[in-house]
Order: structure tokens, then sequence, then C-alpha cells
């Protein structure tokens, strides 16, 4: 292979660091190996969201498992900027949906909150996090967003530090443009469901002094659609895509 840095990536559970020994689990052993057909000294990106990027070779490959070898780091552990994402849970294909673009866009942590009309749909918080790593597998990142464990919008508020601004997009579109009013990080986006906001959530949320209600334009977008767009508009105005308030990249 002429150029030596790996094409596949991976995100493994294990410490990554010069000389470390990386054990795979069955799946892992089987996409590398049956599906990318990678052999003794094949080479693998491997990230774990905590100690960047390391290129790997193959020291076993088995049926069931395998082992790599960290070789050496090929990019520094990234840490996007202090976003949260807080979004009322939809139909399941669109939950994926949001946790994947959230995970694309660049946000620190997922925050699935259960409001008034939110569809009673259960969460399996582990497929979810499976969602954000194979979003960061694709997308070349080496950070993997926290999925939180998911709670009632109302306990949320209750335990919130009014220090972390609580963007609250408002499909009344009663309110400012995002990007007109973006406050910096360390920040939160919240999305509401299919069903929108009850009167008395809206209400309940523009009393609270850290809340900032954002309008994301003249047409209703879908939760998923909001969420992508939301996250889009902070990012470039205050976030790391190099904006005039963003850091550099
Ligand atoms: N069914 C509702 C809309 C829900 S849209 C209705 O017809 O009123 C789902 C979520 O996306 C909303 O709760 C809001 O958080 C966000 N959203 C959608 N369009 C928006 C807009 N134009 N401005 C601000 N937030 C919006």
């Amino acid at each position: 292979m002429t150029d030596e840095t790996a094409k596949i990536r991976l995100f493994v559970e294990a410490p990554l660091a010069a000389g470390a020994g990386v054990p795979l689990t069955k799946e892992q052993a089987h996409y590398l190996f049956a599906v990318m057909r990678l052999g003794p000294g094949g080479r693998v990106a491997l990230f774990n969201g905590r100690d960047g990027e390391w290129q790997a070779e193959v020291l076993e490959a088995g049926k069931r498992g395998g082992t790599l070898g960290c070789l050496a780091q090929s990019a520094p552990q990234g840490l996007p900027p202090d976003l949260w994402l807080l979004f009322a849970p939809i139909k399941k294909a669109r939950t994926d949906f949001i946790v994947e673009k959230a995970t694309e866009l660049g946000v620190r942590r997922i925050l699935p909150v259960f409001t008034r009309y939110t569809n009673s749909e259960r969460l399996r918080p582990d497929r979810l996090q499976a969602h954000c790593t194979e979003a960061a597998e694709q997308c070349g990142g080496t950070f993997v967003p926290e999925l939180a464990e998911p709670a009632p919008l109302e306990r949320v508020l209750a335990g919130w530090d009014p220090a972390r601004a609580l963007v609250f997009c408002d499909e009344s579109r009663d309110a400012r443009p995002l990007h007109a009013v973006a406050p910096p990080a360390p920040a939160a986006l919240l999305i509401g469901p299919e069903g929108g906001f009850s009167p008395e959530e809206a209400a309940r949320l523009r009393a609270l002094p850290f809340v900032v209600p954002v309008s994301l334009g003249p047409r209703i977008l879908r939760a998923d659609t909001a969420a992508a767009a939301a996250i889009a508009l902070w990012q470039a105005r205050r976030g790391d895509w190099g904006g005039p308030e963003g850091a550099a990249p």
C-alpha cells in the first residue's frame, strides 16, 4: 500500500497509546477481516473519543476476534464547542437521523427530553450511542458526543445551570432568528416533538432567565430538519467552523 495512512476508521473502547494492543470484538473482526478483507500488517485508524486518532496495524486476524497494535498518533483529540442538543424523541428513523447529524455537525452532548406532546416511542440509548460512533467514524471526527439518559423536560429545567444559555427553538416563530441572537458557548439548543411545545411549556420556557427564544425562519420545519438547521446556524456563528466568532478549526 503506497499511502500508509489507513482508509478504514474504527471506534474502539480500549485506551490508545504507542505500542498498545487493542483487542477486537467479533463484530469488529468480521468487519475488518471478512468485509474489508484486511490481513496481518493491514492498517486501521483507531479512535476512542479520548486519545485522538491512532494508526494501527493488524497483529492477529481471526474469525471471532483479533488484535491491532498502535503505531503512532495521526490526529490529536478534538473537542467540539460546548454546545448541547436537547430534543424530544420522534419516530425512530428520524431520531436516528437527529443523533447522526448532531455528531457530524459538532455537539458535545445530546440529551433526549420528554415534553407534553412527545411520542411515547421507547428510546434505545445503546442504539443511539452506536449512531454517534458510526457518524464519528464516517466524518473523520475523534470526538463522540455523550448521549445522556432521556429525562422529562421539567426535571432538566429544574436542575439547569443558568450559566448555560438554553436556545428555545419556538415554532411560533415569534422570536428573532437564531443566527442573530446565538449566545456563545456554553449553550444548548432545544427542539420540540412533532406536535410542538404546549402553550404552557412555551410560556414556562419564555419566563426562564437563561432561555433565549429563537425562530428558524418563516416555515415550520420537521424536528429533524430543525435540529440540523439550528446546530448549523449556531456553529457557523459561534462554533468551530471558523465563522466571525468561531474559534479557528
Ligand atoms: N407540529 C408543530 C411544529 C413542530 S416542529 C406545529 O405545526 O406547530 C418540531 C420542532 O421544530 C418545534 O417544536 C421547534 O422546536 C422546531 N421548529 C420547527 N420549525 C421552527 C421554526 N420555524 N422556528 C423555530 N423552531 C422551529
